[in-house]
């Protein structure tokens, strides 16, 4: 194991830290320069002098973060150089906008994945390797009962159950994060079924998109004088479920779409009726995959099952570390958000 005060990339109070190029990525506190993976609030946080993401994160940024803030976006695959050390983004898959940051100096290069999915959701750029010699994993999903049917298949089950819901004049409410498996629902989904409503933190993060060329697919506002949302597909996030507001769906069946939705038991503690697995972060074999292609030999691992999964990489004949950040799982972004609304 190499000294790690001679790593070109450390963990420290502040975030992940490049010393020689005085630059933080994904800080969760204010700094200087901020290079930024992506718009999801665990990884974009406020109060930086100055934020560099891609070109399609700078409205999130500027929505979630407030339009005055100083953001430079930059294309896919070029880079810059900081004191020397050579930054360039790359498509993670995860959400509109993610990117995978790769960082070079002297010869070496380390890659921060901050999220990712591999498999293609369709409305976010698709996740491509980058060859590197250490690469910083999150471990969300990093156990082997992680395993992602293909998105159309899940999709399909969505539709299926807003059809039923419909057969049986009921509302369907759907909670899932604003910014991410909103869109790729409200992408793929058959809209020939019937309406779709949005809650007003899903419809302003779709707006936003929209406004900005990124997405296409707008969510209606609830009408307060209507009485009737039979056969109607209402997207929200968790902390709308249980609100006023949709206590005006009367009879309405509920649904989660999360990765967590594979494990028992997550359907009723939700207390929901109806569990889809969709996840914008990678399976086990999406994690492995990854990993592999970037012929890293050393990889650090970030927020998730880090224990189990680093000691799993380890017997892989991979060099392992764990590292605690303040990065969040699928399920407490889902929290994040409910407590700015
Ligand atoms: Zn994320
Ligand atoms: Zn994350």
């Amino acid at each position: 194991m190499k000294d790690n005060n001679s790593d070109l990339l450390q963990f420290n109070t502040k975030g992940i830290y490049c010393p020689q190029a005085d630059v933080y990525i994904d800080p969760w506190k204010p700094v200087g320069k901020a290079i930024i993976t992506h718009g999801h609030s665990d990884h974009s946080r406020s109060g930086s002098k100055s934020y560099i993401c891609t070109h399609q994160s700078v409205p999130i940024l500027q929505h979630r973060l407030g339009g005055d803030i100083n953001v430079k976006g930059i294309d896919y695959g070029r880079s810059f150089t900081v004191n020397g050390v050579n930054f360039s983004l790359h498509p993670a898959g995860h959400i509109i906008g993610s990117a995978q940051v790769r960082v070079e100096y002297k010869g070496e290069v380390w890659v921060a994945s901050g999220d990712y999915k591999t498999q293609d959701d369709g409305v976010s750029t698709p996740f491509t390797p980058v060859k590197c010699h250490t690469f910083i994993t999150e471990s969300t999903f990093g156990l082997p009962l992680f395993n992602w049917a293909p998105i159309t298949d899940t999709i399909d089950q969505i539709n299926t159950w807003w059809q039923e819901c419909k057969e049986a004049n009921r509302p369907a409410i759907l909670t899932t994060y604003s910014l991410g498996k909103a869109q790729n629902i409200l992408h793929s989904i058959d809209r020939s079924i019937g309406e779709v409503f949005g809650h007003g933190a899903i419809n302003k993060m779709n707006d936003a998109l929209i406004a900005a060329g990124l997405f296409d697919v707008s969510t209606a506002e609830v009408d307060t004088t209507r009485k009737n949302y039979d056969g109607c597909l209402i997207l929200t996030p968790m902390s709308g479920l249980n609100s006023k507001w949709s206590s005006r769906f009367k009879g309405a069946s509920t649904a989660s779409a999360s990765g967590w939705m594979s494990l028992r038991g997550a359907r009723r503690r939700r207390g929901v009726d109806r569990g889809f697995v969709l996840s914008d972060h990678a399976d086990w074999n999406g994690l492995n995959l990854a990993i592999k292609a970037t012929g890293a030999e050393r990889v650090i691992v970030t927020h998730g099952y880090q224990a189990l999964f680093s000691k799993w990489l380890k017997s892989q004949g991979y060099q392992t570390q764990t590292q605690k950040t303040m990065y969040e799982g699928e399920a407490l972004e889902t929290e994040a958000v409910s407590k700015e609304e």
